[in-house]
């Protein structure tokens, strides 16, 4: 972490210049182009400061850290938490982390600083239970019955639909009788046929241990959604894997930017942006370093 603060500024300018845009869909980044460039983001002076000042104690468990504490999800001492950004979500995210992962690579942990009130980490195999919430839950997850962002009303209206004849007979009558209620509310309201999705899981691991936690009993039958193709800025890739795969904050942030767009049916104004306050920092860090020839940088792996 030995990058001076003019390297840094001459280096935003530069990049400043040249207008990207960066809510495009699908891989039409140029590699050499830096989609980070045009986010709204809260200033990030204190991030600066603290870069410059080092390690600082985390206020919970007195651990010495760089900018937040990946193990209490806060942030550090000369991090002063009302001057990070808080961002407002559409719906409840879970991230379900793999335990043999590495707390200090993840940046699932700037989705839980950034916007507290909507996001929770469990450590799998504790996770909360899902079942009887499927016709409101997704996980976001690639696989082969997966279906996109556009499709998730659509898809979770048929299950509220299908619900009472599909299920095994024990739970048919409350089962129905939950979904009836539902249905007929949301019909008197009007407005069901748009959203009905109340929370969405990412996995934050690596990709083995991704496959793994995804075929958990527990996780079947849930709708699956993939994104669209996006390439990753991660400063990291892991090895054999395409630029595709993305780290679990830029996977987050791509989600809600077309869930806005694609269910929300609202122009996209950079609400979501400050989610990558943290990320986009880093990600310039580690980018000078490179040019300073620096070696220690923070390398979070997904
Ligand atoms: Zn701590």
């Amino acid at each position: 972490m030995s990058v001076s603060p003019s390297v840094f500024l001459k280096e935003s300018e530069e990049n400043s210049a040249k207008f990207v845009e960066t809510k495009q869909p699908d891989a039409a980044f140029i590699a050499s182009e830096d989609p980070l460039q045009n986010l709204c983001l809260a200033s990030q002076e204190i991030l600066q400061k603290a870069q410059q000042s080092g390690r600082s104690k985390c206020l919970k468990c007195g651990g010495s850290r760089m900018f937040y504490c990946y193990t209490c999800y806060v942030p550090v001492e000369n991090v002063p938490v009302e001057q990070i950004p808080l961002v407002k979500l559409p719906l409840k995210i879970d991230i379900i982390k793999h335990p043999n992962e590495t707390d200090g690579k993840s940046t699932a942990i700037h989705a839980k600083l950034l916007a507290p009130e909507f996001v929770n980490i469990y450590t799998y195999p504790c996770i909360p239970e899902y079942e009887e919430m499927d016709h409101e839950v997704a996980l976001i997850f690639p696989g082969p019955q997966s279906i996109s962002i556009k499709d998730i009303s659509f898809h979770l209206q048929k299950r509220i639909q299908s619900k009472g004849t599909a299920d095994d007979p024990e739970k048919l009558s409350l089962k129905r009788k939950r979904t009836d209620e539902q249905a007929s509310c949301d019909l008197s309201e009007g407005k069901c046929k748009g959203v009905a999705l109340k929370k969405v899981i990412f996995i934050d691991s690596t990709w083995n241990q991704t496959n793994k936690i995804v075929t958990d009993e527990r996780l079947q039958g849930l709708l699956q959604v993939e994104l669209k193709t996006r390439k990753t800025c991660f400063w990291r890739h892991q090895k054999g894997k395409p630029d595709t795969f993305l780290s679990t904050i830029e996977a987050i942030y791509y989600f809600l930017v077309d869930y806005h767009a694609d269910i929300l049916k609202e122009k996209y104004k950079g609400q979501y942006d400050n989610l990558l306050f943290f990320y986009s920092f880093m990600y310039q860090l580690i980018k000078n370093a490179k040019y300073s020839g620096a070696k220690q940088t923070p390398k979070p792996t997904h």
